[in-house]
């Protein structure tokens, strides 16, 4: 046991208060509560982290719901995780029972048993210095619990396995590794570089599937420089459930000043697959498991790369109307891809003179605003919303009213 505490660090209060609270209260309950993973980490490295892990020595479920209950606020239990969350002074909790866990052969998802201790919960973590805790009650109240060195691990920048049979228990570490090492700045120690490379050697990232590679990469695309940590993975040929050579550079589209921020990692994915060969990439993409949401934005912007670029070619900023009609429909993540990734520095101006000065306008009015002026509903009312959105394209500066007026002639001329 180590005795750093977390005296002197620089904790927001309402954390501290969280953590004197959940002590508090396992002291009540006769259980063993500690902070782990990342955020004990960063708070080590002073790292801003409000991903709060906590592991009960115990049933962590009757716990968080206690807890919740004389706190007055929901408890949203996970059954197949055997997890809870809990919102504490604004920020969400997760609880977990400490667990063993149990791989019966390479890749495979681990057998979980709980009942287990602290310390077994914090050997089947990924690396040493994500195997830190921090006790919340006992005697040791407050005091980091390292059992396997991970202080040490994290003051010499070193990412160290927790066992020799570590990746190809699960591969997925692989490209833990190599996301850690990047962020941090950190190496793997000698012994892990060595198990590192007989993992790659023997292949075993072959035996997980794309859609647990895809999280990890996606946890990659969130990270500052994904482009080099694709580089060392595709390297190390840790990237062979995606055919092709990737080229992943870092994305910079702030030339666009999108008011909606797109999401980052998802203009990475619509980089990197659009390096597949066409015939393949949609059966691969089928298998990555991730959120709809995302994949709906994955194929805008894969289509957006194929298209825009052609079509670009013979337009001029001045034609507001057609640069409109080419851009309006893309998701931002499209937008973002298109000027990281594809596009030529006129045509890169084209789409960021469509942000700047084009996209978002439309008619103040709405449809409802013509029909309760007595116009009836049908397909005109569109035909009408996109007039008036032409004549804004054309830098007409009109008020509702003057709308609603340009509305009713439309549709008196229709009805003519
Ligand atoms: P980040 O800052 O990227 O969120 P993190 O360390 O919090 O980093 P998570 O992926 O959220 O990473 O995982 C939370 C914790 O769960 C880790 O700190 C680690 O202890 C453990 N963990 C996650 N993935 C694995 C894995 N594949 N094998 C073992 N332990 C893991």
């Amino acid at each position: 046991m180590n005795k750093d505490t977390i005296e002197g660090m620089n904790f927001p209060p309402n954390i501290l208060q969280i953590f004197t609270l959940i002590g508090e209260f396992a002291d009540k309950q006769n259980v063993k509560a500690c902070v782990v993973g990342g955020f004990v980490r960063d708070m080590l490295l002073q790292k801003a982290n409000y991903d709060i892990d906590i592991v009960i020595e115990g049933d962590a479920i009757p716990f968080a719901q206690s807890l919740s209950k004389e706190l007055n606020t929901d408890c949203h239990v996970f059954d197949k995780f055997h997890t809870a969350k809990i919102c504490i002074n604004g920020l969400d909790v997760d609880f977990a029972s400490a667990r063993k866990e149990i791989y019966e052969y390479v890749g495979a998802l681990p057998t979980v048993t709980l009942n287990a201790t602290a310390k077994d919960d914090l050997f089947r973590r990924d690396f040493t210095i994500n195997a830190l805790a921090l006790a919340l009650n006992g005697e040791n109240r407050f005091q980091i619990i390292d059992y396997f060195n991970g202080l040490d691990d994290l003051k010499n920048g070193l990412i160290r396995v927790m066992h020799e049979k570590s990746f190809e228990d699960d591969p997925t570490r692989l490209y833990r590794a190599v996301r850690f090492a990047h962020r941090f700045n950190f190496r793997m120690e000698p012994t892990t570089w060595q198990l590192y490379k007989q993992a790659i050697k023997a292949k075993v990232a072959l035996r997980i599937s794309i859609k647990r590679v895809a999280a990890e990469l996606t946890k990659i695309f969130q990270e500052k420089h994904p482009g080099k940590i694709i580089n060392q993975l595709k390297r190390a040929k840790l990237l062979s459930h995606f055919p092709c050579n990737i080229e992943l550079r870092d994305l910079n589209y702030d030339c666009l000043k999108l008011k909606e921020a797109p999401d980052v990692a998802t203009v990475y994915w619509i980089c990197f697959l659009s390096f597949l060969q066409f015939n393949i990439r949609n059966s691969i993409i089928a298998n990555m498991g991730l959120p709809h949401s995302m994949r709906l934005k994955i194929d805008d912007g894969l289509d957006a790369l194929k298209k825009i670029p052609k079509q670009l070619l013979d337009l001029h900023c001045e034609d507001h109307i057609r640069l409109f009609d080419l851009l309006e429909k893309r998701c931002p993540e499209a937008l973002a891809a298109l000027v990281s990734f594809s596009l030529n520095k006129e045509n890169i101006n084209k789409v960021v003179y469509y942000t700047k000065h084009l996209m978002g306008i439309k008619p103040e009015i709405t449809g409802k605003d013509l029909i309760d002026e007595g116009i009836e509903a049908g397909p005109h009312i569109r035909t009408i919303l996109e007039y008036i959105t032409e004549l804004k394209l054309d830098g007409r500066c009109l008020t509702k009213q003057e709308e609603l007026e340009i509305g009713k002639s439309i549709y008196k001329n229709i009805r003519s």
